[in-house]
């Protein structure tokens, strides 16, 4: 029988990640569909059950429900623990198993695709919100020299740095002009169309400026190019945390580099796996 998968999320309807793992599935020759399912704000954990109960093997969890999918699990992994928020879950002998794989997604971007080696540089995370809590443990295991956490409300970036303690550092965006050299915007701005107030003289000679944010160029990355860093958007993360969830459910790597390319050019369009429709979701 075919398996079922599903990204939850609300609003759903711009995930790109059926095409992902449309394309994956291709790639890899796994049976299985994958669909985009909107929940209600206040009916993520109903929409779940419906879905398990009608088959479902495994689910992802965008905004707003990875601490809702956190609640939900009853087993999870020691990277889900720590970031506090899950977006994979893996739906098995009645269990619901929680997962975390944005920090390996961005991970892999950062080392593996943007060649970029973390140790002994120091990093700079905007944003203190879930995106942002599920990158600082895989950052801090390449033994950055300095990992500074900077937030518009500063006691969630003192909060969350207090999390993990080593070293981590927490201010707001006034009087931040030390160089570094990785800049990662973690913020919700750029869905805005806003750049935080940043100082120019955060990008170190050779910075990379690193945008979560993924499907069109943002006023941070323009800032960031205007003084001088590379740049990357995080189109990269997005196809490697899908990669590591599809790992999780099939046991197979899927090779993201096409994937990666054919997403910018837009190639995947349209070529997502179809599912037969849920009967009785409330959306
Ligand atoms: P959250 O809502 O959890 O956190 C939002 C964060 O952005 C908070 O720190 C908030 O600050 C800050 N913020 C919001 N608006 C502004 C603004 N105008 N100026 C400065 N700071 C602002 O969101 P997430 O952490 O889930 O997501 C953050 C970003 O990461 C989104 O753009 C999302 O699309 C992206 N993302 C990308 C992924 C990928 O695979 N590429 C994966 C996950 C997320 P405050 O605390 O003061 O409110």
């Amino acid at each position: 029988m075919t398996d079922r998968y599903a990204v939850f999320g609300h609003p759903i309807a711009h995930s790109k990640s059926p095409l992902i793992h449309a394309a994956f599935a291709r790639q890899t020759g796994q049976d299985m569909t994958y669909e985009a399912i909107l929940a209600p704000k206040d009916g993520f954990a109903d929409s779940v059950a419906q879905f398990v109960a009608a088959g479902g093997r495994g689910a992802n969890v965008t905004v707003p429900f990875k601490e809702q999918a956190f609640a939900l699990a009853n087993r999870l992994s020691p990277r889900a623990e720590r970031a506090g928020a899950v977006n994979t879950l893996t739906f098995d002998g009645g269990g619901i198993r929680g997962d975390n794989t944005d920090g390996a997604g961005l991970m892999a971007d950062l080392t593996r695709n943007l060649h970029c080696a973390l140790a002994g540089k120091r990093i700079l995370l905007l944003g203190a919100g879930g995106a942002a809590r599920g990158v600082i443990e895989p950052l801090l295991e390449q033994a950055p020299a300095a990992l500074v956490i900077a937030n518009r409300t500063i006691s969630r970036a003192q909060e969350l740095a207090g999390l993990f303690g080593r070293g981590v550092a927490a201010c707001g965006f006034d009087g931040l002009d030390a160089p570094f050299d990785l800049i990662i915007n973690a913020t919700a701005a750029s869905l805005a169309g806003e750049l935080p107030p940043l100082s120019p003289r955060v990008f170190a000679a050779g910075a990379l400026a690193y945008d979560m944010m993924y499907g069109r160029d943002t006023p941070f990355l323009g800032f960031a190019r205007a003084h001088g860093a590379a740049t990357a958007d995080g189109l990269g993360m997005l196809v490697e945390q899908a990669a590591e969830a599809f790992y999780l459910w099939r046991g197979v790597r899927p090779d993201t580099a096409p994937v990666i390319a054919n997403l910018r050019q837009d190639r995947l369009e349209g070529e997502s796996l179809a599912a037969p429709p849920l009967r009785g979701l409330r959306t």
